[in-house]
């Protein structure tokens, strides 16, 4: 590509609201430009560079055995409405209205999408597995949209979903994903960790995030170089989900069961507040009996303990009430499992710690990262460990480092929580309906860029890693008007073309200074310079990321190149 022809607006000063290197890079080499808060333009570089990141996700996608297709964005309220999400979702989902005043959302994420399309088409085991994945444009109202395109609220995410007849099937597919996401993100040239995370309020069970290590990341994460542990410390998934589930006073009343029982009624049944209530996280035990979670900072022998979730067992009288109860609390999450060893004894308080690290305390029972004991008595709070950096990790292997990670990509087995409030159904082997299994799992494919710029950029620009860059060489004529410089570099640039290399060549007008400081910036790894050397056939190679550079005759190039 010719530069002259090429949109590529570089910028000498370091824009005043750009915080963190990626954004600032972006915008200096002529990357992104905003629109409005969270929403940005890619520009021809960011966009060759997006192009191939979508590739290699592509391939590892491809490879683990998922298809791809490509869903909608608009979606219909109903479908949100099926899942409880359109009340649980909070401010984050971008909703708006048709001329005929139908709600709509803009996807967020696709589970209720793909559910609907695939319990409409999949009626039987013999067509499960199946995953399928999108790369597309998701939508999210981001309380605070920030660090350029690390997080917008318009940004390109790649989701796949699988679907399951078995757990063990599922197992399977979570693996397969797993490793596609070490290869995505270890061909992105990216020093990341695979950690366990907190399922928060998506239900289901296993889950992890893809850290990639940086100093601006929004998430604390304990690991350990000598042991395979690594997890996210913070809370903040269970936190932010919780908070989403905070309904406006004005909308309580709003809520009613599809037996039209009240707010007022489903808290007398639970013995809360109707604002614990609706502020509660609810699982369901059995079919008679939901935990209710509730979070706040509790006093406990004079310590404070903070984020602490209280939690009680609650029975109903019957399943149906139980199913009732859980349908229309905007904070139910789905059923979980309740480990065997843990009886649920309905009238009998059950104290809950969630500290967001998995198996924290080997003495109690433990169900990711919930820490379930059932006679506990407030003293033994105090005496519940959170992690900390210096600690040996619960493996037993090698001390417990803390860090701060940008979420590039999550895994989740979520289990049946979409396919049951959905009721997408296959016949088993013995023609009985059972709840498909599922799991899904994102990448967010511009944050990506953003955080591979973050790992690779010095004090003069972007330092690209071959794989990702938006051409591999840069060729510079020091003087465009000198004839055998001019045509040298257009033959040169001809050649290499030719040869399969992605090759900018920078024929604008301008003067060398500012030729070399664009070409820092935009951070090609290879520079070819041609000068006073031209008419001997030797040109200059330098390399952006060692700074080493070296003159080359023209017949020893591709020798050199390689
Ligand atoms: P975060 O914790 O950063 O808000 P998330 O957990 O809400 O992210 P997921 O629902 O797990 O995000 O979505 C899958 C992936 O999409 C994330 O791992 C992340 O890489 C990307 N992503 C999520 N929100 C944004 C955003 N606002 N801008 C850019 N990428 C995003
Ligand atoms: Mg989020
Ligand atoms: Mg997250
Ligand atoms: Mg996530």
């Amino acid at each position: 590509m010719k530069q002259s022809m090429m949109f590529i607006p570089t910028l000498r000063e370091i824009p005043a609201d750009a915080e963190v290197k990626s954004h600032q890079l972006m915008l200096r080499a002529g990357f992104i430009r905003q629109n409005t808060s969270g929403v940005y333009s890619y520009l021809p570089l960011a966009h060759k560079v997006l192009k191939k990141i979508e590739q290699i996700v592509r391939e590892e996608m491809n490879q683990a055995g998922a298809s791809e297709l490509l869903m909608p964005a608009l979606q219909q309220a109903e479908l949100w409405q099926e899942s409880g999400r359109w009340y649980s979702y909070g401010p984050e989902l971008m909703r708006l209205k048709d001329r005929h005043n139908r709600d709509f959302a803009l996807g967020a994420t696709h589970e209720e999408m793909i559910t609907s399309l695939v319990r409409d088409e999949v009626k039987s085991y013999k067509r499960l597995p199946l995953a399928l994945y999108q790369i597309q444009t998701k939508f999210r109202d981001e309380k605070r949209p920030r660090f350029g395109v690390l997080r917008g609220r318009e940004f390109i995410m790649k989701d796949a979903y699988s679907f399951h007849s078995t757990n063990e099937s599922l197992d399977e597919g979570y693996t397969k994903m797993f490793e596609a996401y070490q290869n995505v993100f270890s061909r992105c040239g990216l020093n990341f960790r695979a950690v366990i995370a907190d399922s928060g309020a998506m239900g289901g069970t296993d889950t992890h995030e893809f850290m990639v290590l940086s100093e601006i990341g929004e998430d604390t994460i304990a690991y350990s170089d000598s042991s395979q542990y690594a997890a996210n410390v913070e809370m903040a998934p269970v936190i932010a989900e919780y908070e989403k589930s905070n309904v406006a006073e004005n909308e309580l009343e709003k809520i009613v069961t599809p037996n039209q029982r009240t707010i007022e009624e489903i808290s007398s049944f639970l013995n809360v507040s109707k604002e614990t209530c609706v502020k509660s996280i609810l699982f369901k035990v059995d079919e008679k009996f939901v935990l209710v979670l509730a979070r706040g900072d509790h006093e406990i022998n004079d310590i404070k303990v903070k984020n602490l979730f209280s939690a009680s067992v609650v029975e109903l009288a019957t399943a149906d009430e139980t199913k009732e109860v859980l349908n229309c609390v905007p904070g139910y999450v789905g059923p979980i499992n309740i480990p065997n060893e843990i009886e649920v004894v309905a009238d009998q308080a059950v104290s809950v710690i969630i500290n967001g690290v998995c198996g924290a305390n080997e003495e109690n029972h433990h169900y990711k990262g919930v820490n379930l004991d059932r006679d506990a008595k407030v003293s033994q709070y105090a005496d519940l460990r959170f992690i900390q950096e210096g600690d040996v990790s619960p493996d037993g292997k090698g001390l417990i480092q803390f860090a701060k990670g940008i979420e590039v990509g999550h895994v989740f087995k979520l289990g049946t929580r979409y396919s049951e409030a959905m009721n997408a159904t296959f016949l088993d082997e013995n023609g009985r309906a059972q709840p498909m299994i599922m799991g899904c799992y994102g990448i967010g494919v511009s944050r990506t860029l953003a955080a591979i710029i973050e790992q690779h950029n010095d004090e003069n620009g972007i330092v690209w890693p071959e794989n990702i860059a938006p051409f591999t060489i840069h060729i510079i004529p020091v003087n465009v008007k000198n004839d055998s410089q001019r045509e040298l570099a257009e033959n040169l640039y001809h050649e290499l073309n030719t040869k399969g290399y992605e090759v900018l060549l920078d024929d604008r007008q301008e003067r060398v200074g500012v030729k070399f400081a664009d070409s820092d910036l935009i951070g090609l790894p290879v520079r070819i310079t041609v000068g006073k050397k031209a008419d001997e056939g030797i040109v200059e190679v330098k390399l952006r990321k060692s700074g080493e550079s070296f003159e080359v005759n023209l017949n020893d190039l591709t020798e050199k190149l390689t």
